[in-house]
């Protein structure tokens, strides 16, 4: 290697190295190292024997620096890595602005329509982390009231979601279980003139609102609108015939305070209330009542609803309520991933997705499928932190988090697709000896047999050429004599890992079929992804038959995974 090519391959391995120290106390890894330098420089892979002796070297030297030395070097070298790294290690979410120890009380509050996904376990971590950060409390309220949007199955949903997450709470409740309450208050605005109902049709309110004009019920004597408040409850009205408003101003620059309603007549059955209620609280109206109920002292929630804060602090203020602190934030997107219900039922309902739980999904049902662990969605929270400019989070971003904190859990297993047989000539028969994680070496290694006959995957096959000498995984060396439809004819070329060119996995004659399912983003843009998921179906070590459903691994050179179904083919949705 010319003399210039070697100072600045020198250069290179050492900034990954001080970087690779750094972000492990000191003390780099020469094969993470040597990832990182191969994935800057795909060029240096033929000459991955002197860059691994460099590395070697190199590492000795700069793990023998003090911590200090090693940053103020990289600052030097390359102060991009050192800023990266920085950020990791010190992101934590701040401190809660008039946050009293053993006073804070926060809340999740989810609408029982639809499942759980990403944004409300990121806005649920929040409120679960200083609920436990401060010594305070956590309420887990269900906002049903909007029957013909609820449904049972989602309650549970929502509490399993939450629990997967780690979150726990101290109180749950149902605000649909308030309805007496939110009745006796509304009739207390009524009767204090805050408050009238108006029979205008849907439209004309809509345009009062636009126009800024008042209807003629505004001016309804207060004992008109309490006889029309308990016809109402006489079921004298249906739905659409009637609403009850609260007296705004007609002229707000925000539109939300013109004469919002505050109660509207559902003709539908409740899941937990059945047909005890015709006349609902809107959602307004009735969070600003329970947070005073449940004591509240943060809303910490997304911003998509910021206009509404504005009436919902009105209403506080007409019962002389305090004002609970209010810190809002982004609600968290993932690229190409739809969450919203309305988005993802016509998906179902068109099977492009196998249900609320397809592993292309950000729901957590989705999400645990596809093998991402409930702390990666916590570090990407704290990462993200309460941020105000809308995040839309590639998912490379959550499948790296997950990746660096699965990988020390995940046994390693091999597989290969449209496998491709390959016989060994002159190689004796063996027990091959895999570790389960080679960095774990504690685990133990799976025994494999291996007779004359192994299985490659196709794309590996497809590379390789006639007289290439290559390597299989934790078995011995081989060259390619012949390539035939039938399959390849090798013969043994001895044990130095350094003499292959390329390692591959295999799979001997213990085998299972496996079926691989890989995921990609359902969207690109506004176009639906035609290749949102990928097949291959192919073959495993007979060790995977053990595996239970649930199971996170690593398919060598193929990537992460969970165990989907087990049974006569193993079926791994690949993490990525
Ligand atoms: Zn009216």
């Amino acid at each position: 290697m010319p003399a210039d090519d070697l100072s600045a391959l020198a250069q290179v391995v050492r900034k990954y190295s001080l970087a690779n120290a750094l972000k492990y106390d000191g003390r780099a890894d020469a094969r993470a190292v040597i990832g990182k330098i191969l994935a800057e420089r795909p060029d240096l892979r033929q000459k991955a024997r002197d860059i691994i002796q460099l590395v070697n070297t190199t590492i000795e030297e700069v793990n023998a620096l003090p911590v200090e030395k090693q940053r103020q070097e990289l600052q030097e070298l390359a102060p991009q890595l050192l800023e990266s790294h920085h950020e990791r290690r010190t992101k934590e979410l701040p401190p809660l602005d008039g946050a009293t120890m053993g006073k804070v009380v926060t809340r999740l509050p989810p609408e029982p329509s639809g499942y759980p996904h990403i944004g409300h376990a990121y806005a649920g971590y929040i409120n679960w982390y200083y609920a436990r950060q401060y010594h305070g409390r956590l309420v887990l309220r269900f906002e049903d009231t909007n029957p013909r949007a609820v449904r049972k199955e989602y309650y549970n949903a929502f509490r399993e979601g939450y629990r997967w997450m780690g979150i726990d709470w101290d109180k749950e409740l149902k605000v649909s279980d308030d309805i007496p309450y939110f009745y006796e208050r509304a009739r207390e605005l009524l009767q204090r003139g805050q408050a009238y109902l108006c029979t205008c049709p849907e439209n004309e309110i809509k345009n009062g609102r636009r126009m800024g004009s008042e209807c003629s019920h505004r001016g309804s004597a207060v004992e008109d609108n309490l006889s029309a408040w308990d016809a109402i409850l006489d079921g004298k009205y249906h739905e659409g015939e009637i609403v009850c408003r609260l007296k705004g101003d007609m002229k707000h620059l925000n539109a939300v305070m013109r004469d919002p309603n505050m109660f509207r007549i559902i003709e539908h059955r409740h899941p937990f209330q059945g047909d005890r209620y015709r006349l609902w609280p809107t959602y307004d109206f009735a969070v600003a009542l329970e947070d005073n109920l449940c004591g509240i002292s943060h809303i910490l929630r997304s911003n998509e609803f910021a206009s509404r804060g504005e009436l919902q602090a009105f209403i506080r203020s007409l019962f002389g309520f305090p004002q609970p602190r209010i810190q809002e934030f982004s609600r968290l997107n993932v690229e190409g991933t739809p969450v919203s219900k309305r988005q993802i039922r016509p998906l179902v309902q068109s099977k492009a997705i196998s249900g609320w739980d397809d592993f292309r999904l950000a729901t957590l049902i989705g999400l645990r499928r596809r093998g991402i662990i409930p702390e990666t969605i916590r570090e990407l929270t704290r990462e993200v932190g309460l941020s105000v400019t809308h995040p839309v989070i590639d998912w490379s971003i959550i499948l790296g988090i997950n990746r660096r904190l699965v990988d020390p859990m995940a046994n390693r297993f091999f597989a290969v697709a449209s496998p491709v047989p390959l016989t060994v000539a002159g190689a004796e028969p063996r027990n091959a000896q895999v570790p389960l994680h080679p960095d774990f070496p504690d685990r133990g290694t799976r025994s494999v047999h291996v007779d004359k006959r192994v299985f490659i995957d196709t794309t590996d096959a497809e590379q390789l050429k006639r007289g290439d000498v290559f390597r299989l995984k934790h078995l011995y060396n081989v060259r390619l004599d012949k390539k035939s439809p039938l399959g390849f004819a090798c013969s043994y070329a001895g044990e130095e890992v350094e003499k292959a060119e390329a390692k591959i996995q295999w799979v001997g004659e213990d085998k299972v079929p496996v079926q691989m399912l890989f995921p990609d983003v359902l969207y690109v843009g506004e176009q639906p992804n035609p290749h949102s998921l990928r097949v291959e179906e192919g073959i495993g070590e007979g060790a995977m038959r053990t595996l239970k459903p649930g199971t996170i691994i690593q398919l060598e050179r193929k990537g992460f995974g969970r165990i989907d179904r087990t049974g006569d083919q193993v079926v791994i949705l690949m993490t990525g």
